[in-house]
């Protein structure tokens, strides 16, 4: 098959189904095409890639070039970016087909997709259920086959607890591992750009063309970059588990751990051993997730203010006015919500009770990893505490919308890298497991995740 005969079947695709889910907020269809091409004649040439002529789709706070880059915000609705983002510079050169961009939490700030300007996604495996989020858009169309790829983010789980609810294959690299540049800045200090695919081959192959140094990105970490691909097939035999103790407890529905469980013994019979091991600090982690991200957005999202690019509000008398209104219209409720709590954290008088103690308990959260990975290869829990939930249900409580990110979000406090993979069904819904590695050992993870399916 030719890949603009393969572009053309899903661009249909995604015109006959994609209203059901809401996946995409923008499709590129004569971009793609003309992509697919090039990639068609290259491929002629014997001058391929394994992603020439690969459809895939970006989430949409990959700047790129030329294509309208939202963010899920109405502040950036009609914003055009000059340049590619990274990451979307190496899909480009790779010979990949980018479709479009996908829907998202505004921001990035929630777990379920339904802070959209652009409205609510839908998972494919429940009507009226959440896909998760913030990258929701990205998990829905490749659980509903609309692209076998997409891009995604992780700030405190936004990768992992999306493909946990539509059950497929998710990956947070390392912080640093994948740059940030061009990535719409949530909170930088955790912010990682990562993938999502049906199966851990196919993440792999996404990570070997993400991952890397760039000079224009001074958090991104200048380090070999292995073929994910190499090791997907090694034995696991000998592999040390750990579960974190703290992840299974009276908060865990039996029927979640039961699924956990199973997957854990599936890698017994691997030839992995299990054991228990502690995370003690785990449990401070929403609470100083909720003080650190938000702070850091409070500054990253300044940057917003009707007078460089974005939203403007209409006639302003004066440059408050400008300021006032434009913010007021152009960010949705949970996007102010995170600026009042991170202007409040950060503000003198303050600082040292929140932010300051926030960011003592990371390094505490971070020991408590560094000593557990002196013990064991690789961690596993659940990924999300249950199964999609119903769309609106923990709308109107952020506190029960943060506590979605209960698995995930000491992760990212500590900046080592997870995975979520498909581990059963919970009331006909997917669930994911967690896998959690030490620094830098993607490979491993994805040879582990490879092996289980
Ligand atoms: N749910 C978390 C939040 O709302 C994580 C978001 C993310 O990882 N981008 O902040």
């Amino acid at each position: 098959i030719s890949s603009v005969e393969l572009t053309r079947q899903l661009l249909d695709r995604i015109k006959r189904e994609d209203g059901a889910y809401n996946s995409f907020i923008t499709v590129t269809e004569e971009e793609a095409l003309a992509d697919a091409k090039a990639a068609d004649e290259q491929r002629a040439t014997g001058k391929a890639t394994p992603w020439t002529g690969v459809p895939f789709a970006h989430k949409d706070i990959f700047c790129t070039r030329g294509v309208r880059t939202t963010c899920g915000s109405k502040m950036l609705e009609n914003f055009v970016p000059p340049y590619d983002a990274t990451v979307t510079a190496n899909f480009r050169r790779a010979g990949a087909v980018c479709l479009g961009k996908t829907n998202m939490d505004e921001f990035a700030m929630g777990s379920s997709t339904e802070s959209s300007y652009f409205g609510a996604t839908t998972n494919p495996w429940g009507e009226q259920r959440v896909p998760g989020g913030s990258s929701g858009g990205s998990a829905a169309a490749v659980a509903a086959r609309l692209v076998p790829a997409a891009t995604a983010t992780d700030t405190g789980g936004s990768i992992r607890q999306p493909a946990a609810l539509c059950g497929i294959t998710g990956l947070k690299p390392t912080y640093g591992r994948v740059s940030r540049y061009g990535m719409i800045a949530f909170a930088s200090s955790l912010d990682q750009g990562g993938t999502m695919a049906r199966t851990a081959e196919d993440n792999a192959m996404m990570l070997n063309v993400m991952a890397g140094f760039d000079p224009n990105d001074s958090t991104s970490v200048d380090r070999i970059v292995p073929d994910y691909t190499a090791s997907l097939d090694e034995p696991l035999k000998g592999l040390r588990i750990g579960l974190p103790k703290e992840y299974f407890s009276d908060q865990l529905s039996p029927a979640m751990e039961e699924q956990v469980r199973n997957a854990v013994r599936e890698y017994e019979k691997l030839g992995a051993t299990v054991k228990e091991v502690s995370l003690p600090d785990a449990r401070l982690a929403i609470a100083a997730y909720y003080v650190i991200a938000p702070a850091e957005a409070s500054a990253n999202l300044s940057r917003f203010d009707g007078v460089r690019y974005g939203y403007r509000c209409e006639d302003p008398k004066d440059l408050m006015d400008l300021y006032t209104r434009t913010r007021a219209e152009g960010f949705g409720d949970e996007v102010k919500r995170r600026i009042l709590v991170g202007t409040y954290a950060l503000s003198a008088g303050y600082f040292d009770a929140y932010y300051l103690k926030a960011q003592k308990v990371r390094r505490l959260i971070q020991q408590d990893f560094i000593s557990a990975f002196r013990e064991v290869d690789v961690l596993m829990s659940p990924t999300s505490p249950s199964p999609a939930f119903r769309q609106g249900e923990k709308t109107n409580d952020p506190v029960t919308m943060y506590l979605e990110d209960i698995f995930t979000i000491a992760v990212n406090l500590a900046g080592v890298p997870a995975m979520s993979v498909p581990a059963g069904f919970v009331d006909g819904l997917p669930v994911g497991l967690q896998i959690i590695g030490d620094y830098f050992s993607e490979a491993r993870l994805l040879n582990a995740a490879h092996q289980f399916q």
